[in-house]
């Protein structure tokens, strides 16, 4: 039986473990919504718990026992009642069609199957810390199919089913250490990824994920020979709003204006806080023209806007915007080009946008 039970216990972790690492994946692509991703758990689950079958433990008497039951547990701590249902369902309906005739043996195992599923339901339900969830579901599965699995296999296996209890409950609790060090993995790697990619202030991306942005629409764009548009954006007299209002309410100022930008362009393209109160916008697939078109949209509306300090006074703020395009100028100069119109608009007396005159060779 332990070598059975080994066995059926390494599937699990195996499973949650590289099913973590598929979910993860398709979580990152945005392919498919929030239920279907639980659907989805359901029905792995299930197709799990059906492999697990196979490598169950006889007792005789056509009952068999394995860990179906920590993956229902599993599935419905992980995704929710709809996804241990659809666990339920397919390891049930399997148990009871595929494998065998139908007989006591088979229904009891049905039941002790779906109520483990409402056991888990119960517990996971209940608002106490994850760890005690899991007591509360591997105490309760325990005690309730020890209940359904007594009378069927008689006293004398009163040993064997005690084993295979004290091993159902431990690996449940290893079941929540290793969901409990996935997701907090998981959670880890978000703030990784945030801090090493974002702008603290703002929550645009800083110049680091900017410039790999830049790099990788620039390579597309040449290959795909399809335009894209830089813009710099700098606040004009920034300095006056700071030593005005203090450096707290220049932090706020930034803030709004990263909404006011970022609401101002498609989701596809990318907006930047390149240092200080400077900005850069990238527009893909987006000729000269229609680049001007967002920038001097965007002048506008920071020019229309009203910025609320935290001493509640209001104040009216405007920026300088230089803009430069592929193929009018290459890749590698459009940082440089797109600087320099921005420095023509604030020589030409700021709240303005310029375009990078194309040098030619
Ligand atoms: P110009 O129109 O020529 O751009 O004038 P300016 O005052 O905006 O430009 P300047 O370069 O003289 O000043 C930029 C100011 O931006 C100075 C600095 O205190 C402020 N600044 C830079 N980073 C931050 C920040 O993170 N928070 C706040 N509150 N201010 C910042
Ligand atoms: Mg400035
Ligand atoms: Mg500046």
């Amino acid at each position: 039986m332990l070598v059975n039970l080994l066995i059926n216990f390494s599937l699990l972790t195996t499973f949650i473990f590289f099913g973590d690492m598929i979910l993860a994946l398709l979580k990152g692509k945005r392919a498919f919504s929030k239920l279907q991703l639980h659907a989805l758990y359901g029905i792995g689950f299930g197709l799990f718990g059906i492999v697990q079958l196979y490598f169950a433990f006889p007792l005789g008497d056509g009952t068999i026992i394995d860990f179906r039951q920590v993956s229902i547990l599993a599935a419905t701590y992980l995704g929710g009642p709809v996804t241990g249902m659809i666990t339920t369902s397919l390891i049930a309906l399997f148990r009871l069609f595929f494998l065998g005739e139908i007989n006591e043996a088979t229904l009891l195992g049905v039941v002790n199957i779906v109520i483990t599923f409402l056991v888990g339901v119960f517990a996971f339900s209940l608002k106490i810390p994850a760890f005690y969830r899991w007591l509360v579901a591997a105490c309760g599965m325990v005690i309730l199919s020890t209940c359904i699995l007594l009378p069927l296999v008689g006293w004398t296996n009163i040993g064997t089913i005690l084993l295979f209890d004290m091993i159902c409950f431990m690996a449940c609790l290893f079941n929540y250490l290793l969901i409990n060090h996935l997701e907090k993995s998981h959670d880890a790697l978000e703030m990784f990824k945030e801090a090493a990619e974002r702008d603290f202030l703002t929550g645009l991306h800083n110049p680091r994920s900017f410039n790999l942005i830049f790099k990788k629409t620039a390579e597309i764009s040449a290959l795909q020979n399809e335009p894209f548009s830089l813009l710099l954006i700098d606040i004009d007299h920034f300095k006056v709003v700071n030593d005005t209002y203090g450096h707290a309410a220049g932090d706020v100022v930034l803030s709004k204006l990263a909404d006011i930008l970022q609401s101002g362009i498609r989701i596809r393209d990318y907006c930047a806080r390149k240092g200080g109160e400077e900005f850069a916008v990238l527009l893909l697939r987006c000729t000269a023209d229609k680049g001007m078109t967002v920038a001097e949209k965007l002048r506008s509306s920071v020019q229309d806007s009203i910025f609320v300090l935290p001493d509640q006074s209001q104040l009216r703020i405007t920026i300088s915007v230089g803009v430069s395009s592929f193929p009018e100028s290459a890749p590698a100069e459009m940082l440089e080009k797109a600087d320099e119109a921005l420095y023509e608009a604030k020589g030409k007396g700021r709240n303005q946008v310029c375009y990078a005159e194309a040098r030619l060779t």
